[in-house]
C-alpha cells in the first residue's frame, strides 16, 4: 500500500515535473541538480562503451551546456506550457529516472536477447527531398515521390523503435523533413502520433512559418536545430541567396511560439559566427533577441550521437 501510494506520487510528481519546474525554483534546482548527477554518472562513472574519457568528458560538457540552458530558458519563461510539461516528462523520465513500466521492459527484453543495451534513439530521414539546391548536397537528385518513406511504414518503425528499444528520441535527418508530405500528412503529425518521443529536426528552417511554429508549441515535443553556415554572407553563399534572412524569421517565430530550437555548424570553422546567429534580430522585444535553446557543431554532435 505504501509503495503504491509512493509511486502515485512519483507518477504525480512525472506528470507535473514541468509546471512545478517552472513555478518553484527550489524544484528546478533538485532536477537540475539530479540531471547533472545522473549526466556524470553515466558518462563518467559508468561510461558503458569504454570510450576514452577526453570524448566522454565533451559529451557531458554538451549535455550540461543543453540541459543549463534549457533550464534557463525555461526559467525565463520562452517556451510554451505544452514544450515545458512534455519535453520535461520525456527528459526526466528517460535522462534521470531508472525507466520503469514498458519502456524498462522493452530495454531488459532486448538485453537478454542481444547481449548489450538498445539503441537509445534513432537517426532518420523521412525523404531526401528539399527545397533548397546547396552546393555539394545530395538532395536534388531526390525529386518526386523517390526517396520518401511512406507515411505509414515510418510511423511502423517509429511504434516498434519505442516498443522493442524503449527509446523515446527521434532525430530527424534529409533532405528537408519539413517538405515532408505522404499519404496526406506531413512531419508534424508523426510529433502528433507519437506524443512520448522527442524529436530533434534538423532542418534549413525556411518553412517555419508561424503556423507551423505554433503547431510546434502546441505539440510540445519537436527542437528544430536549424542550419546555418555563419553569417549572411556565409549562409547565402551556399544555400541561395535570402535564405539567412528567411533563417532569422524561422527563430523570430519560434522564440514567439515558445519553441526551443538551436543552431547546428556544418563548418567547425565558421561555428564561432554562428553563435550569434540565433540572437540576431532587428526586435526590440526582450522575448525574440532570446536565443531559445542552445548551438553546437555537428562534428562535436557525431561524436556525442556516436554511443547511443
Ligand atoms: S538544406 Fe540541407 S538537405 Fe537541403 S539542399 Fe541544403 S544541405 Fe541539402
Amino acid at each position: 500500500m505504501e509503495t503504491y501510494g509512493f509511486e502515485r506520487m512519483v507518477d504525480y510528481l512525472l506528470s507535473n515535473a514541468g509546471s512545478l519546474m517552472h513555478h518553484i525554483p527550489m524544484v528546478r534546482n533538485l532536477f537540475m541538480r539530479k540531471a547533472r548527477q545522473a549526466a556524470y554518472e553515466y558518462l563518467i562513472k559508468e561510461n558503458p562503451d569504454r570510450r576514452p574519457i577526453a570524448v566522454q568528458m565533451e559529451k557531458l560538457q554538451i549535455t550540461l551546456s543543453l540541459m543549463e540552458t534549457a533550464f534557463k530558458r525555461m526559467e525565463e519563461g520562452l517556451y510554451s506550457k505544452n514544450v515545458v510539461n512534455r519535453a520535461s516528462k520525456i527528459v526526466i523520465e528517460e535522462l534521470m529516472l531508472e525507466p520503469k513500466g514498458k519502456t524498462r521492459q522493452a530495454k531488459e527484453a532486448f538485453r537478454a536477447q542481444y547481449g548489450r543495451r538498445p539503441p537509445g534513439f534513432l537517426v532518420i530521414a523521412p525523404t531526401l527531398k528539399c527545397n533548397l539546391r546547396c552546393k555539394g548536397c545530395y538532395a536534388k537528385s531526390f525529386d518526386g515521390s523517390s526517396g520518401t518513406i511512406p507515411f505509414s511504414l515510418l510511423d511502423r518503425i517509429l511504434t516498434e523503435k519505442t516498443d522493442l528499444w524503449g527509446s523515446h528520441y527521434v532525430a530527424w535527418v534529409g533532405g528537408e523533413p519539413t517538405v515532408y508530405r505522404s499519404e496526406g500528412k506531413d512531419i508534424l503529425d508523426f510529433a502528433e502520433r507519437h506524443l512520448d518521443n522527442l524529436f530533434l529536426m534538423f532542418t534549413n528552417g525556411t518553412l517555419i512559418d508561424q503556423e507551423v511554429a505554433k503547431r510546434m508549441a502546441d505539440l510540445g515535443n519537436v527542437v528544430p536545430q536549424v542550419s546555418v553556415e555563419g553569417f549572411e554572407k556565409e549562409t547565402d553563399e551556399r544555400r541561395g541567396k535570402g535564405v539567412f534572412k528567411k533563417i532569422l524569421r524561422a527563430f523570430e517565430n519560434m522564440r514567439e511560439a515558445g519553441v526551443p530550437s538551436g543552431s547546428p555548424s556544418h563548418r567547425c570553422d565558421t561555428m564561432p559566427n554562428c553563435l550569434p546567429v540565433m540572437n540576431s534580430s532587428t526586435s526590440t522585444s526582450r522575448k525574440r533577441r532570446q536565443p531559445s535553446h542552445g548551438s553546437f557543431s555537428i562534428c562535436r554532435l557525431a561524436e556525442t550521437t556516436a554511443w547511443i
